[in-house]
């Protein structure tokens, strides 16, 4: 078991050491990814062949730093989980072996910022049981298809809003 607490507490490097050791899968659980290291780090491990598959809250179809697109052009699978007020957990899950959780989001400002906190347990048992977590969340997610302006198209014009008010 590893701790790591931020800011300036190395929690970024942390994660992208872990990253690059990984041999075979990498699943990830997102609240809010803006991270470029991060993202970087999940994009050269699915270059060199590791399974990478990640699920974000939806905030991240709207966050205008999201990493998601940046994903998605990767070619990661990228899924957003909007069954919950708030899709919060912050969770990887390395090889079946490794968790890496806590508060700390994969954030340029949970790194520089805030005060967070970081632990990576080596146990493939707790391991496990985040997996069998990560899949339910992901069997019930839908694809990431790019991101959406948080203004959206009609809302802001008078004349649809009439119309739509008069089809009530
Ligand atoms: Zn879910």
């Amino acid at each position: 078991m590893e701790v790591h607490f931020s800011p300036h507490g190395g929690c970024t490097d942390a994660i992208v050491g872990e990253l690059g050791r990984s041999e075979r899968s990498i699943l990830v659980q997102a609240y809010s990814f803006t991270s470029a290291p991060i993202a970087e780090a999940l994009r050269s491990a699915h270059q060199r062949g590791v399974e990478v598959a990640v699920v974000l809250d939806k905030s991240q179809e709207t966050e205008k730093y999201s990493s998601a697109d940046f994903l998605l052009h990767a070619g990661i699978p990228t899924q957003i989980d909007r069954r919950h007020a708030i899709a919060h957990n912050k969770v990887m899950i390395l090889d079946g072996r490794t968790v890496i959780t806590g508060s700390f989001n994969f954030t340029k400002s949970a790194e520089e910022s805030n005060a967070e906190n970081l632990l990576i347990i080596r146990d493939p048992a707790i391991a496990d049981l985040y997996t069998q977590n990560w899949m339910l969340h992901a069997a019930h997610s839908e694809p990431y298809q790019g991101k959406k302006s948080s203004d959206s198209g009609d809302r802001g014009s008078p004349g649809k809003k009439n119309k739509a008010s008069s089809r009530r």
